[in-house]
């Protein structure tokens, strides 16, 4: 039986059209695109191609384009890159709802003796602007902030940032990975320094990365060895996913408004549902500025991973904010941020919908669902407090 597969933010499918588009690259097209021979040199007009598919989706030009191992490998890069090419400052900028690629490499940093701030956010999970212009002194060498939150989907205001910081003279990195094929990102118009991807977030395989880095802007590369990627990332290139993000790029460019609209109204056919058929339920996060496909909704008095558990025996997929995505057993450090009650925390689940999704799909999850919380509440210590206390 096919999955309902809600969890998009985690990974997607591949695209057929990708896949169609890479097999030959898997096969009859094998050689090494730094070789002399026009079997290899073939594969490299085609990189260039997809180069040139990934710069038009986010309005860049080609050459402002890294190829990297995944999203995390951008991140680490961006940040490395920085603190190397301004040895003498030792500060840099976050925020505490970073995805672990950011906020590990931070404390990583942090352990090596730089000074780092990592910026709160509010209960709706938007961003401290004051804040952020105040950690700001002559010290900091980067701040980089992510573009879209993966569990609330949560928009911040990267051009109101960047344009702060570029009258500033800081340098800017956003960790655009939830962003890029579901909101338009045009940075022509969006002073960012820096901004890193991940393929398996737009339905083209894992494993393959962007590090977009706006030229002009001071650089040092993080994978040293051959020349690959004009000297900035070294290694051979993974051909076949190259070819493969090329593709997906053109897909979700060739399709934004209508996949934004298709994507919201999957989601709030979602959320409608489940808040009209669940009591003691909350949406978290800014609900305006935010993804159209994810939507972050907790169920109090109840355990998140029950929930999953149970949602798993109909073959449907979703992750919860309390073990997390990361699989490690701290609630998440991001709904903690942003001050959501414990008891809300622990119940939280994150739908994330793709193009494949479909309002039967929805329907099914929105009419198992006041089931299955119901009878956990009445096994929760929480679900029996609160039954047997109803005006609380
Ligand atoms: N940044 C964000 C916001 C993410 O959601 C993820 C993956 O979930 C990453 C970075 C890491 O990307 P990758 O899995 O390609 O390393």
């Amino acid at each position: 039986m096919k999955p309902v597969y809600l969890d998009n933010n985690a990974t997607t499918k591949v695209a057929p059209e990708v896949l169609e588009e890479m097999l030959p690259y898997l096969s009859d097209f094998y050689g090494n695109p730094s070789s002399m021979h026009t079997f290899g040199g073939q594969i490299h007009r085609k990189i260039g191609q997809s180069r040139e598919s990934v710069a038009a989706l986010i309005g860049a030009l080609p050459e402002e384009i890294i190829f990297t191992g995944c999203g995390t490998e951008s991140d680490n890069t961006a940040i490395m890159s920085a603190v190397e090419s301004f040895p003498r400052k030792k500060h840099v900028i976050t925020t505490r709802v970073e995805h672990p690629a950011v906020l590990n490499f931070c404390h990583h940093l942090g352990r090596k003796g730089y000074r780092v701030t990592y910026l709160p956010v509010n209960s709706l999970g938007q961003l401290d602007m004051a804040m952020l212009l105040k950690s700001i002194d002559e010290d900091t060498a980067l701040v980089s902030v992510m573009y879209a939150n993966n569990e609330t989907g949560v928009i911040f205001p990267i051009k109101e940032i960047s344009e702060l910081l570029r009258e500033r003279g800081i340098l800017f990195h956003t960790d655009a990975v939830q962003a890029v094929g579901k909101v338009p990102i045009d940075l022509k118009s969006l002073p960012v320094d820096m901004l890193s991807l991940s393929g398996h977030k737009l339905h083209a395989p894992k494993g393959i990365g962007v590090l977009y880095v706006r030229k002009g802007t001071r650089f040092s590369p993080y994978i040293i060895g051959g020349h690959q990627e004009s000297g900035r990332r070294a290694g051979t290139e993974n051909v076949a996913s190259i070819i493969g993000l090329g593709k997906a790029c053109q897909l979700a460019n060739g399709n934004k408004e209508a996949e934004v609209h298709y994507l919201s109204t999957l989601r709030d056919r979602l959320e409608e549902g489940l808040l009209k058929c669940c009591p003691d339920v909350r949406v978290n996060g800014d609900v305006i500025n935010r993804l159209p496909n994810t939507t972050n909704i907790s169920f109090e008095y109840v355990e998140g991973e029950a929930i999953l558990l149970r949602l798993n025996e109909y073959n449907i997929c979703a992750s919860s904010g309390s073990a997390c995505t990361s699989g490690s057993l701290e609630p998440s450090h991001v709904l903690r941020s942003m001050g959501v009650p414990f008891t809300a925390v622990h119940g939280s689940i994150r739908f994330s919908m793709s193009r494949y999704n479909t309002d039967s799909e929805i329907d099914k999850v929105i009419e198992i669902m006041p089931s299955i919380i119901k009878e956990l509440r009445q096994l929760s210590p929480f679900g029996r407090e609160k039954l047997s206390c109803p005006s609380s």
